[in-house]
């Protein structure tokens, strides 16, 4: 499979044009590469061709794939929902979580991480354009969850993730990854300590670099169209 190689490669050029039309520097940006639904194969195949951040959206399948691959130095991400019966797994098992949006889930993510690890690196994850039923802290409950979390030992907050609707095109989509950079740097106004704004999946990454973006999730353009669950 050279594939995922090849793909990569094209990501990465991706990122550097639009970091080029953006003004930014290409190191300014990281790559998450998504593998929820592909194997710890296609996962190390990613690794062998220089990828190092990989995020998952389902929780014991990811740590399925962090046991199997421990013996490799990769970052894990957790990126989809967590449910409290989960938590410990995230917090035993994972380097970053980007959707906590709950003050619950967040106490007990830092209660259970263990003493030895580092702090779990997390991002607020943010329904920024006001989608009824998707997961994510309305924007104008950020700043109370950001300092809650400022305050628990096990955590180390570093900025906000959003998953907005599918645009239709790049001016679209530029609008509403704006509204997450506007309160991103609102948060560290306020004082937040925040580096990460956790934008752009393979269709929109070009908008959201443009509006910021410090780490794009690229899952099917690097992996392949998944075929069921995501
Ligand atoms: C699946 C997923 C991605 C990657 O999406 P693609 O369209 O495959 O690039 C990014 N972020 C989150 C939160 C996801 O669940």
């Amino acid at each position: 499979m050279f594939e995922i190689k090849t793909n990569l490669e094209t990501i990465w050029l991706r990122i550097a044009n639009a970091c080029e039309a953006a003004g930014r520097e290409p190191a300014s940006v990281r790559l998450l590469a998504v593998s929820k639904t592909f194997s710890a194969q296609a996962v190390s195949q990613a690794h062998a061709a220089g990828q190092r951040d990989f995020g998952e959206n389902y929780i014991q399948e990811g740590v399925d794939k962090i046991q199997a691959l421990a013996h490799l130095p990769l970052v894990w991400h957790c990126i989809g929902p967590i449910q409290s019966n989960k938590t410990r797994l995230v917090a035993e098992h994972f380097d970053w979580v980007h959707s906590v949006d709950r003050l619950k889930i967040a106490q007990r993510l830092s209660e259970q991480r263990p003493p030895t690890r580092e702090p779990l690196q997390v991002c607020i994850q943010v329904n920024v354009d006001g989608g009824p039923t998707k997961a994510g802290v309305p924007p104008d409950q950020a700043a109370e969850l950001a300092s809650q979390i400022a305050g628990l030992p096990g955590l180390r907050l570093r900025g906000i993730m959003s998953i907005p609707e599918p645009a239709p095109d790049f001016a679209s989509a530029l609008v509403v990854h704006q509204r997450s950079l506007a309160l991103y740097e609102a948060l560290k106004a306020q004082g937040c300590d925040l580096d990460t704004l956790s934008l752009g999946m393979s269709a929109d990454l070009e908008a959201a670099i443009q509006a910021g973006s410090t780490l794009v999730r690229v899952g099917s353009a690097i992996f392949g169209t998944r075929s069921s669950r995501a």
